[in-house]
């Protein structure tokens, strides 16, 4: 049986191991998927026990180890060569490791089904870390007018935007903000502001004025963040439990060649949280 292993510290409230089992089952793929929790100093030499094992195809790799992942593989795609960053390792026929995002892909995918992004769209972004670095360049494959990443720490906004030099992609601080007139037609929260109950501090009329509202954190309630823009009158918002399925879903694709309907894992998980 092929095998799979998701790594990360802590890694108990992982649910990868529950969405890869749906998808297998769902797919009629017979796989293992199993959780592993690792410590900087053993992360690289458990990659190395796992993958002395034929059997196993492939893994994910969970904070805090993404980047010591992408110094282990033998070749990167160029999206984990941009985010610097790798969630999944891909065994290859030639028997090379291949690194990969799909953080980027999976909230994509999630935008889409969601209906809440087109092409030429304006796009706010806030936050610049990893999962913001992770998700830049596939947003930017959706060709929006304009992708304005704005960060509390505004240097940091600035060195990702330099990352892919483009007239469309800026930076600011987020006291910027009020000098942007036209309303955006998406803002994606990539800070993890969400998870300590705080706002990022944005100007309201910044949010209230947005077509849609996505928060990469999620919960069993509407996010401090969906909840304060559902108050200033925005109606169409999600929060990031589709991307979560929606990277997963891409890692499967990625190992298996198949992809995985997401809506009823998504509608599973939705209900357990
Ligand atoms: P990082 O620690 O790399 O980055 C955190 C970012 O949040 C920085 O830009 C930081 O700004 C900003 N920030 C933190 N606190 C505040 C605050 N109080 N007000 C304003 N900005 C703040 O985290 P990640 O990028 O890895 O993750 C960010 C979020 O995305 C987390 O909530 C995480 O759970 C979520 N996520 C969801 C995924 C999904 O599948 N749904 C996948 C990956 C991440 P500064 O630079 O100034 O410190």
């Amino acid at each position: 049986m092929d095998k799979y292993i998701v790594f990360g510290n802590p890694i108990a409230q992982s649910k990868s191991p529950q969405i890869h089992s749906m998808f297998a089952q769902q797919t009629a793929q017979v796989i293992s998927y199993a959780r592993q929790l690792a410590t900087i100093e053993n992360f690289k030499p458990s990659l190395d026990e796992l993958f002395a094992d034929p059997s196993a195809k492939g893994c994910n790799v969970t904070a805090p180890f993404k980047e010591q992942a992408a110094q282990w593989v033998d070749e990167l795609s160029t999206g984990a060569q941009l985010a610097g960053a790798v969630n999944t390792i891909i065994r290859q026929a030639n028997g090379k490791f291949l690194g990969d995002t799909t953080d980027g892909p999976g909230i994509v995918q999630d935008l889409l089904r969601l209906k809440a992004v087109n092409q030429g769209a304006r796009i706010l972004l806030l936050g610049a870390g990893g999962a913001a670095r992770g998700a830049l360049q596939s947003l930017l494959a959706l060709q929006p007018s304009l992708l304005l990443v704005a960060n509390r720490t505004e240097s940091k906004a600035q060195q990702l935007a330099s990352l892919i030099p483009q007239n469309n992609l800026q930076a600011c601080g987020f006291s910027d903000l009020v000098a942007q007139t036209e309303p955006f037609d998406l803002i994606i929260n990539s800070t993890s502001a969400s998870l300590s109950g705080e706002l990022p501090p944005i100007a309201d009329n910044v949010i209230a004025s947005c077509g849609f509202v996505y928060d990469m954190s999620y919960s069993d309630k509407p996010t401090v963040f969906l909840s304060h823009a559902k108050q200033l009158g925005v109606t169409r918002f999600s929060d990031g439990l589709g991307m979560l399925v929606g990277q997963a879903a891409e890692s499967f694709y990625l190992w298996r060649g198949v992809r995985p309907e997401v809506e009823p894992v998504i509608a599973a998980l939705r209900a357990e949280l």
